[in-house]
């Protein structure tokens, strides 16, 4: 028992000093990311319209997303499509597989929703949407240690149907599991309030729901702090994981970690959750901080091997 205490105990120490080490390949990806893609991923979502489930708009805006993904190279064997209903309503989620090189069976998944409702969804959530699109492109040809789902659910508005769909008959099948989930990093509502100072972003830890997963939770928080205050100029705080897609997640017991905005704008779900009141420089500002920590979590490479 001793012995494993302190193998766990290594463990522990060893994750940590891992998280606080900053890493200069990690950063020259960061800096890949551009203002003018984070615009222009915002503007194009804005014009999708109003994303609500089943509606013609939301099965347009998983289009979109999905030829974003073909652009920047990923196969159509990388990208596989969910679908489920609510009702009498139909729409799908997107997932995108990274295979990874060294724990190829173990899953990263980065995700975020795309669905609106009442207005186009510009924060709520093309802010989240616009990180994992660019963070995919970015990391497309990075080798990775473990493998990465690049997730967008639909049907988050209504009551987190899509991720509760895919955990349930994806992650799991016949109550039998599928998919060996390491973690869940979440991104929703990550367009802060435009005319304020945002300079900070919370981080939500798990501290509800079934307690079994709750400490890896703050661990992986723990690091996810660590890469933001590493790899972007923001500061990190704490908040409880709630009302988002990883909350379907942590009910199956998976640890879960992700961002939401610190000063809370009230125009999502209302028609003025548009391009011109989302602070761009804000989503910018986070998309480093998602770059530092999905490098982190998934393991990228720390060698620089796209310079040719
Ligand atoms: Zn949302």
């Amino acid at each position: 028992m001793k012995k494993i205490l302190a193998v766990l105990f290594l463990g522990i120490l060893t994750t940590e000093l891992k998280s606080q080490s900053f890493i200069q390949t990690y950063q020259d990806r960061v800096d890949q990311l551009n203002l003018e893609n984070i615009t222009s991923n915002l503007k194009e979502f804005e014009k999708l319209g109003v994303k609500t489930t089943g509606s013609q708009e939301n099965d347009n805006a998983l289009l979109w997303i999905k030829n974003k993904y073909l652009s920047f190279g990923y196969s159509e064997d990388e990208i596989s499509e969910d679908p489920f209903s609510i009702g009498k309503l139909k729409s799908k989620n997107l997932i995108i597989t990274k295979k990874g090189t060294v724990h190829a069976d173990q899953y990263i998944i980065i995700c975020g929703h795309f669905d609106s409702i009442n207005g186009p969804g510009v924060n709520d959530n093309g802010s989240g949407t616009s990180i994992i699109l660019e963070a995919a492109k970015i990391l497309k040809d990075v080798p990775t240690e473990y493998s990465i789902k690049f997730i967008h659910f639909s049907g988050e508005e209504q009551g987190l149907y899509g991720s509760k769909h895919y955990v349930d008959d994806v992650v799991y099948q016949k109550k039998i599991r599928q998919i060996d989930v390491k973690m869940v990093l979440n991104l929703d509502q990550v367009g802060g309030k435009k005319g304020m100072f945002n300079d900070t972003v919370f981080c939500d830890e798990d501290q509800g729901g079934s307690s079994k997963n709750n400490a890896a939770s703050k661990q992986a928080t723990k690091e996810l702090i660590a890469c933001t205050t590493l790899y972007s100029p923001l500061k990190a705080q704490i908040d409880p994981a709630e009302h988002s897609d990883y909350i379907s997640f942590e009910k199956k017991g998976e640890v879960i970690t992700g961002f939401f905005e610190y000063l809370r704008s009230d125009l999502p779900h209302t028609k003025d959750d548009t391009f011109a009141n989302t602070d761009v420089r804000y989503v910018f500002n986070i998309g480093k901080a998602t770059l530092g920590a999905l490098q982190h979590f998934a393991q990228a490479s720390t060698v620089d091997n796209e310079k040719k």
